[in-house]
């Protein structure tokens, strides 16, 4: 859904008007006009990047009703809200805003994940970097659709969200949404992909995860490290631009609202293969994704029922594994030389999902399907 923009009031920033409760700075060059590069280098020879922010919702923009409750608050701010509790930023961008949907990331599905894509592609096209705040939930989900589904014209898109709410002491979504139009905002961003920045790192949206539930220092790559660092109101890259090892580029289309539907099964000591009798037989899902124990460890009575089931109906099985960091090599895999069973090489169980997601909806054969999770050393 997108709200109406270029209306008076509601997208108007008003600088007198103040119904949060942290400190508000001065704010010049903000507006929510859909100007192109074009009209604004016309006037201006030397001109700012031209940043366009996308809001989504998540903590970022929610309130508590205390400023020490950090759990069971809701999204309650737009977009204008929140851009008006950040710092001053007149003479390192000129910020369009846009408020794309307003939802807890839990809550976001395939359709919410295309809509946004759409509103991305767009903002780039007519902006030089975009930002796009997001509840930290399935942020690593959308950053990582995001990175294989944008044609990003060498521009950055950034990902920010926060750990706790606006009302919260110690709010952390001023600073980093502060941080992540600095970052979108610079020139070394380019041709690194989808960024996720918060609590002063920069990540690769294609790798980065949520790796704790409560803490500010909470997305992390660990295997893969930071792509650099924010202090001081400087941006240090630790290398040059570069894009993750083995990601390609899927096409989506504005008229699609669903892809081919992909579960997750999160492996377990006693696990019921029951389940996958459901998701098979039941659901008719199109490929399924085991968060396994180890580096691709199965039962073998759940490896035999996986083999059986995905060469009789066709279904990748794509093996992920639990543990945050670390790999599944094809050496992992059941030797029972079944083309169906795949291994997820580096990702996680969610971003394996995506990307076999995207496969499906490309129409690949398992051949295909195959040498595109080898590119991450699965297969
Ligand atoms: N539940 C929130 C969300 O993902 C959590 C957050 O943003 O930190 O939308």
């Amino acid at each position: 859904m997108t709200l109406p923009t270029g209306g008076p009031g509601l997208f108007d920033i008003q600088e007198d008007v103040r119904d949060i409760e942290h400190p508000v700075f001065h704010v010049k060059y903000r507006t929510n006009s859909s100007g192109t590069l074009e009209s604004f280098e016309d006037s201006v020879p030397e001109r700012l990047p031209v940043i366009k922010i996308l809001g989504t919702g998540g903590t970022i923009a929610s309130k508590g009703s205390t400023a020490y409750q950090t759990a069971g608050y809701h999204v309650d701010l737009t977009i204008e809200h929140l851009i008006s509790s950040i710092p001053d930023l007149s003479h390192t961008c000129e910020l369009h805003f846009e408020q794309v949907f307003n939802l807890d990331s839990k809550e976001i599905t395939t359709k919410e994940l295309l809509t946004l894509k759409a509103r991305t592609q767009e903002a780039l096209d007519n902006h030089d970097g975009v930002v796009i705040t997001h509840g930290t939930d399935s942020c690593e989900e959308t950053s990582f659709f995001l990175d294989a589904t944008l044609d990003f014209q060498d521009k950055p898109v950034v990902i920010c969200g926060s750990m706790r709410p606006s009302t919260s002491v110690s709010a952390d979504g001023p600073s980093n949404l502060y941080q992540a139009c600095v970052v979108a905002a610079d020139k070394q961003s380019r041709g690194r992909g989808v960024l996720v920045t918060l609590n002063d790192k920069i990540g690769s949206g294609y790798y980065i995860t949520k790796s704790d539930a409560n803490s500010l220092d909470s997305f992390k790559s660990l295997g893969h490290g930071y792509l650099g660092n924010f202090v001081n109101n400087e941006v240090h890259y630790y290398y040059p631009s570069a894009l993750p090892t083995g990601r390609i580029s899927f096409k989506t289309s504005i008229f699609e609202e669903t892809m081919p539907e992909v579960i997750i099964l999160y492996a377990h000591q006693s696990f019921n293969n029951e389940l996958i009798n459901m998701a098979v037989d039941r659901m008719k899902v199109a490929g399924i994704v085991m968060a396994t124990m180890g580096a691709g460890s199965l039962p073998d009575r759940t490896n035999a029922q996986l083999g059986e089931l995905s060469a009789l109906h066709g279904i990748p099985i794509i093996y992920s594994k639990r543990s945050m960091d670390g790999m599944v090599p094809r050496g992992s895999m059941p030797k029972n030389n079944n083309t169906y069973l795949i291994a997820g090489g580096y990702l996680n169980p969610q971003k394996s999902r995506i990307l076999l997601q995207l496969c499906l909806n490309a129409g690949m054969d398992i051949k295909r399907i195959r040498k595109v999770f080898a590119g991450v050393y699965g297969g």
